[in-house]
């Protein structure tokens, strides 16, 4: 197996990989494929089932939470989200942090209200704003965070307080890497392609009060009604995507639910961030401290010209997907759940050693 840091799709369990081989081409002895089966049948419907109950179960359960699975993407969230819930005078209040809160921002501008509720751009999105500069424009119909900057590598460490106003936060690179307090927030989503398998499907975590009525004049495949009131059948659902979800929310309960998973996570970013924090600048995180993310580490090092040359370097290693985004450039490593602590340990010698030899 390679050394897998991609920034997504990302790794998955290799358990979870091999369970899936196991059941492929027969599921549960019925002699087919569970993507060749019909989304309407029993048999579907037990796996997509399990999927939403297993998920809730992770998260302690929550009252008045129901669990969506919808296509598109999380940058189709991006979009539902303002068609959802603006109604007329209303704005969509967002927190600027980077940028994936700036692809947000942009679709609730389309819709017709968006709203700054606070920035970090004066530092150049370097660090999650301070929860207290988080001001909610007095026409907010909710207010929207990216709990995990996947390109700059920040992440909130506490979430804010919104009282009665729906907070809505984009968890797709963070989510099930921590224990969090759901009842605090309204909606939840997350393309499933980095914690939760492969890419396809959505995940929406959502107060039923929420989500129970739409606006009629938007597309009913938009509607956030037309998922709830249809279980996620209203249409066929990317039924192969959700059954690996299932497989992967089982090893994560495996794994000692979210408190073990988390417990790992903060092991492996504990080990990455030393080596850097203690290279003497050889490297440098790109991230402010109190900011830095668990799941997307990014530095840099002295020149772009170093910066190459340790991919290269890294590449016939085995190592993959070290290259920082295209739009800002330097290294990152995205070290989600199924990433295991070996192949950090790994990385980490591997830079010790590239220091040594070109330090
Ligand atoms: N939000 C965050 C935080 C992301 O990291 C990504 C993808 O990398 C997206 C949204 C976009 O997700 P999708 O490609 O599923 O639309």
């Amino acid at each position: 197996r390679a050394y897998n840091f991609n920034a997504g799709p990302a790794a998955l369990p290799l358990e979870v990989l091999e369970r899936a081989q196991a059941e492929f081409v027969d599921f549960r002895e019925t002699g087919m494929s569970i993507m060749e089966m019909s989304h309407r049948g029993a048999v579907y419907e037990s796996v997509h089932n399990e999927a939403q109950e297993r998920l809730l179960s992770l998260l302690g359960n929550p009252s008045g939470y129901k669990v969506l699975f919808i296509q598109g993407g999380a940058t189709t969230q991006f979009a539902m989200i303002p068609l959802n819930f603006l109604s007329e005078g209303k704005v969509g209040s967002y927190v600027m942090t980077g940028s994936w809160a700036d692809k947000a921002f942009k679709e609730a501008k389309i819709a017709g209200g968006a709203h700054v509720a606070a920035t970090s751009e004066d530092k150049k999105f370097l660090a999650i704003p301070d929860l207290g500069s988080i001001k909610p424009a007095d026409n907010a119909a909710y207010l929207h965070i990216t709990s995990n900057e996947t390109i700059e590598g920040t992440q909130y460490s506490e979430f804010p307080d919104t009282g009665s106003l729906p907070l809505i936060a984009d968890m797709s690179s963070d989510i099930l890497s921590r224990a969090f307090d759901v009842n605090k927030f309204g909606l939840i989503y997350a393309g499933a392609q980095k914690n939760l398998g492969p890419s396809g499907v959505t995940v929406v975590i959502a107060k039923e009060e929420l989500i129970a009525e739409s606006p009629s004049n938007i597309p009913t495949i938009l509607r956030y009604s037309t998922h709830y009131k249809n279980n996620s059948l209203y249409n066929t659902p990317p039924s192969y995507s959700i059954y690996m979800v299932n497989q992967v929310l089982k090893w994560i309960e495996e794994q000692g639910g979210l408190a073990g998973v988390e417990a790992k996570n903060r092991d492996k970013a504990g080990l990455l961030y030393n080596t850097i924090d203690g290279s003497g600048g050889f490297y440098r995180g790109v991230a402010e401290q109190g900011s830095r993310s668990i799941m997307n580490v990014t530095f840099r090092m002295e020149s772009e010209e170093l910066e190459k040359k340790f991919i290269k370097a890294s590449e016939q290693e085995g190592f993959v997907g070290l290259k920082g985004h295209r739009s800002v450039g330097g290294l990152r490593a995205s070290i989600y759940n199924a990433v295991p602590y070996e192949s950090i340990k790994a990385l980490t010698d591997f830079m010790s050693h590239f220091q040594k030899t070109n330090g």
